[in-house]
């Protein structure tokens, strides 16, 4: 392949709390490291700053070294730090890990730590190394509420030290998590919280005139950052039209970009895809049939040599987080109608809200003993790359959507993807006739 390399090259530094595959959750990690690796290709110098969680598999981590301990600033005290550095996936990552308890625990998420705390020291600490380390990127790009007070740290402190070449950007990937921070504790990581509470830094516009304690470290990195990415340009529009974030938006509607995400064409390759039975390509589908084929036997479904209708039994997947936002009325009643029209079903995804768990572990022991619907609660990246392979369609009923992958990755193996028309998924979606979109008539 062909590889355009840019011609100003930069120094780019992410700073995020996931990176697929050693700390992936949804969507973000997914994103961080295919946008580094294609910076990387295109010639620029890239490192991704991550927290060393306690639940990283070290295996996956090439050429992994401490390059040093140094203290970062918490709470009227000096933590020491542990910094290493690795190579994952090809991308050089720097990761962080204090001595205290931030970051212990079997899962990227959710661990016995105070969360908020965490990100509010580790974006101190990502600072404070590139200032221990005399490194000066060109850019630092920072994801989401939880790297959010980072520009509101590097503008109003780190600037007046040592670091003058950084320019902020802030990629926004899903607009409800708002990182609800009070006072008291941004002010944890050095900075004076009351210096935030306004309306034009970082107050939390839903809490106006009654509740000033409260900020959004979401808002406060929108006013403090020097670009404002989202990740598709219909999501931009609907968070310009509705949302809490609205008018903060439209105050800085100069410097906020929707650009539409994309899936890392070399993680998602079913020609060449390590987890998969069989591998395929456009041109070469009987690979397809054989994940397929695979899928059915390993979960127990009838496989379609059985069937009465051996070539049409469509198998539809949804890999999905079990949120509220993902439509979770719409896959249950995909349940019952794919049943009732003799198709089959395989869902994989986890729920955090134990209502939710419970509703769903209901249903998967409702079909385990039929043959054609499994519910598989859990998160598995080999899973997922296998089902995508074996799927004749992918479900994606998302009530909002910033942009998605399971319906990119689902089309880049062979998948129809049946969607709801909101945010990104209108942007990636577009029926087989639609007249304005012509590349596709073409087959490109
Ligand atoms: P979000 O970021 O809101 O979770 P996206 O569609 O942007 O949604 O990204 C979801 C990513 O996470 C996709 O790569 C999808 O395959 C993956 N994923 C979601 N749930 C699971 C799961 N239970 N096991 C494996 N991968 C999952």
């Amino acid at each position: 392949v062909d590889i355009q390399k840019d011609s100003d090259l930069m120094h780019i530094v992410h700073v995020t709390a996931e990176m697929a595959p050693i700390a992936k959750v949804g969507g973000l990690g997914d994103v961080v490291t295919g946008l580094a690796r294609a910076c990387l290709t295109r010639g620029h110098k890239v490192d991704v700053f991550l927290p060393f969680y306690e639940c990283i598999n070290k295996q996956h981590i090439k050429e992994l070294a401490l390059t040093s301990t140094y203290n970062s600033f918490y709470d009227g005290s000096w933590v020491a730090t542990n910094v290493y550095r690795g190579v994952v996936s090809g991308i050089p990552v720097v990761f962080i890990e204090p001595s205290n308890q931030f970051f212990k625990g079997q899962s990227v998420y959710g661990g016995s730590y105070n969360e908020l705390e965490a990100y509010l020291f580790f974006s101190r600490a990502c600072l404070e190394w590139l200032q221990v380390s005399g490194t000066q990127p060109d850019i630092i790009h920072v994801h989401e509420w939880q790297t959010g007070s980072l520009p509101l740290l590097y503008w109003d402190m780190y600037h007046y030290l040592s670091l003058k070449k950084p320019r902020i950007v802030l990629t926004i990937h899903n607009m409800e998590h708002y990182g609800e921070c009070r006072q008291e504790q941004l002010s944890k990581c050095g900075l004076d919280g009351s210096m935030y509470a306004n309306e034009e830094k970082a107050v939390d516009d839903r809490t106006i005139g009654h509740n000033p304690e409260r900020l959004s470290l979401l808002k406060g990195s929108i006013v403090y950052s020097n670009a404002i990415v989202t990740v598709s340009p219909t999501y931009l529009k609907e968070t310009l039209c509705s949302g809490w974030l609205a008018g903060t938006l439209i105050r800085h509607r100069d410097k906020y970009f929707g650009i539409l995400n994309g899936i890392d064409a070399a993680m998602w390759n079913p020609a060449t895809d390590a987890y998969l039975p069989a591998k395929f390509d456009a041109n070469n589908v009987e690979g397809k049939k054989i994940c397929k084929l695979y899928v059915q036997r390993g979960l127990g479904l009838a496989s379609e040599v059985h069937s009465r209708n051996p070539d049409t039994v469509p198998l539809v997947v949804c890999i999905s987080r079990l949120v509220a936002q993902k439509g979770l009325h719409l896959i249950t009643n995909a349940i019952r109608y794919v049943e009732e029209l003799g198709g089959q079903m395989v869902i994989l995804g986890k729920a955090p809200d134990g209502r939710v768990e419970s509703e769903f572990r209901g249903l998967a022991e409702l079909h385990s003993k039929g043959s054609s619907i499994r519910i598989l609660l859990m998160y598995s990246e080999e899973l997922s790359h296998m089902l995508y392979a074996a799927a004749d369609i992918v479900l994606v009923p998302s009530i909002y959507e910033p942009c998605g992958l399971a319906q990119m990755i689902g089309m880049r193996y062979g998948a129809v993807p049946i969607v709801r028309k909101t945010g990104g998924l209108a942007d990636t979606v577009f029926d087989m006739d639609d007249q304005s979109q012509p590349e596709l008539m073409n087959g490109t």
